[in-house]
């Protein structure tokens, strides 16, 4: 998998890209990162990228050429049009799903904006995917491009070892993941749950599953409307609302 990255700041997307697992899988080469300065696209001598919006108001945004030509000369490079992602507030919330979809390109282009944004004729012109993490506002769109990135590349065939294997964690079925526990056995009085320590793994399972199945209920209720329940235990979560709510006075 190959990353592109059109950004006015290449260095924060090299140090960023740089360590543990996907600084591993890079020196493997299971993936790449490049980072694409638009600013070498720039039309004048002074290397300026931005310009005043027409119309008025705050700020400035990235003019359309530079970012064109920095995605020309990757297209360029690589032979075909490749999917295009543009970081942006007004895009998709990303989601896992999102993630495992973007894992099947062999390239990936991400769009970093700054300032106030970019001229739309440029985003009608190349992207294909508007993607936010987020419902707040960043000064660029680096750390999204970043977030994305290292969510797409754990599930790149190579990235994670056996022992890092993304197919328990949270979201997959839809579920957030059950409590863990290392050594040792008791630490500020808190014991580790006697049936991790039973070697009994079907018991494990089912312990593990009832607690993913209740952490989602409690804090993500939202997810569980798509998750994967059986109707034994929907009776269940129905059972523990009950009980929580003669708890709390709280739904
Ligand atoms: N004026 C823009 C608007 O209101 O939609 C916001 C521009 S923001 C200050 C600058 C850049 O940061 C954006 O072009 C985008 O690339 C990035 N950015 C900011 N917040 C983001 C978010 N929640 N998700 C993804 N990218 C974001």
């Amino acid at each position: 998998m190959n990353f592109h990255v059109l950004t006015l700041f290449p260095e924060m997307i090299r140090q960023g890209m740089n360590t543990s697992i996907i600084g591993r899988a890079i020196a493997g080469g299971y993936l790449s990162v490049q980072a694409v300065n638009i600013r070498d696209y720039a039309f004048n001598k002074h290397q300026k990228v931005d310009d005043y919006p027409y119309g008025g108001g705050a700020g400035m945004l990235m003019q359309a050429e530079p970012v064109y030509l920095a995605y020309e000369s990757v297209e360029k490079k690589i032979g075909y049009k490749p999917r295009v992602v543009y970081l942006t507030p007004q895009g998709k919330v990303f989601h896992q799903e999102m993630a495992r979809s973007f894992a099947k390109e062999q390239d990936l282009v991400f769009l970093c904006g700054h300032y106030e944004g970019i001229d739309e004729r440029v985003l009608e012109e190349i992207v294909t995917d508007y993607v936010s993490i987020g419902d707040y506002v960043l000064t660029g769109g680096e750390l999204p491009a970043m977030v994305v990135m290292d969510a797409v590349s754990r599930m790149v065939p190579g990235v994670l070892s056996n022992q890092e294997s993304g197919e328990t964690e949270s979201f997959a079925g839809g579920l957030l993941e059950y409590p863990q526990y290392s050594r040792p056995e008791e630490w500020h009085e808190k014991k580790v749950p006697p049936v991790l320590l039973s070697g009994h793994h079907a018991n494990i399972e089912a312990w593990r599953r009832e607690q993913s199945l209740m952490r989602t209920a409690r804090r993500r209720p939202d997810l569980l409307k798509t998750a994967d329940i059986t109707n034994k235990e929907w009776n269940q979560i129905r059972q523990w609302r009950k009980e929580w709510k003669a708890e709390t006075g709280k739904e």
